[in-house]
């Protein structure tokens, strides 16, 4: 299944996004640690341009950290700044001030040298929903405020809001949506939660958690499952999935068995997964 998103919606959003860009000295674009790809809007570096721009791979408390090295990497050497954060838990401000005064260093150096000893620098964070933003934002601002606009293609007054480093922030995220032309991705940003539970059903899901998790994280489902190397031997996902349902005592109600699957990724029974392989998708 492919989903379609609404053109005007999306148009309209990125309207925003433009309008918004022209206020600031750089754009923070928040994906889940995660999905470095999935949770990425591909129109996003075309709007944003010759604009400064940080990838900030939040949530890395959930991702798999040997990925996240190899994501870091691989966006480096695109040429892209990037680093990961978990701002649930740690000092978002520290770190994400670092990286901005050293992405925006030679423009802070030029007002220096003319004179201006304190150029208060403005930025905004952008990204699909559930990355994090508000988060972000409540953290750098150090007290809890009412983001507006955390909703696609609203149109609302802006506010901006000031943190103790001399960032000064839009209140306004800029929204937009993920591509999910592909059905990898719609796939994966529902085992994340990043999408309704209601679109997908819930045994695609889990079969594609089961095939990723066999790929790449076997001997975490083998132990969580108490299962053996032999029990998968010629048995297809859904095979799988119905033999684990039999496992879990739920006679033959596969969608019960899919939705412990789903939860128990979720609640990092398998360990922190990151579900976006770098590579994968530049291949076809
Ligand atoms: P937004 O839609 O982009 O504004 O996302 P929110 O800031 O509302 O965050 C969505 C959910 O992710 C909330 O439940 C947050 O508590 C959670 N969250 C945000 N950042 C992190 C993080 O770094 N680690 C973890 N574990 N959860 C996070």
């Amino acid at each position: 299944m492919v989903l379609q998103w609404y053109p005007g919606h999306m148009n309209k959003a990125k309207n925003q996004v433009q309008d918004r860009l022209k206020q600031v000295d750089i754009v923070l674009e928040i994906v889940d640690a995660r999905l470095p790809f999935s949770s990425r809007n591909p129109v996003l570096e075309d709007i944003i341009g010759q604009k400064k721009h940080i990838i900030i791979l939040n949530k890395s408390d959930l991702a798999d950290p040997q990925r996240t090295k190899e994501w870091k990497l691989s966006f480096q050497q695109e040429g892209l700044a990037v680093i990961d954060l978990d701002a649930k838990h740690t000092n978002a401000l520290g770190k994400i001030n670092s990286a901005i005064r050293r992405e925006l260093s030679e423009k802070i150096a030029k007002y220096e040298n003319n004179g201006v000893k304190n150029y208060q620098i403005k930025a905004m964070c952008v990204g699909i929903p559930n990355v994090g933003k508000s988060t972000i934002l409540n953290k750098m601002v150090g007290k809890n405020v009412a983001v507006t606009g955390n909703k696609p293609g609203v149109t609302k007054n802006q506010n901006w809001l000031k943190t103790s480093v001399g960032i000064d922030l839009l209140d306004t995220p800029g929204i937009l949506w993920p591509k999910i032309d592909d059905n990898r991705v719609g796939l994966k940003l529902a085992l994340s939660g990043a999408i309704k539970d209601q679109i997908f059903a819930p045994d695609d899901v889990a079969i594609f958690a089961l095939s990723f998790l066999e790929s790449f994280y076997l001997d975490s489902l083998l132990t969580v499952y108490n299962i053996e190397p032999n029990d998968l031997r010629n048995k297809t996902t859904p095979d799988i999935l119905m033999f684990l349902t039999n496992k879990f005592g739920y006679k033959d109600d596969y969608d019960r068995a899919a939705r412990k699957i789903i939860n128990d990724v979720r609640k990092l029974k398998f360990g922190p997964v990151t579900f976006d392989v770098p590579g994968e998708f530049y291949e076809e």
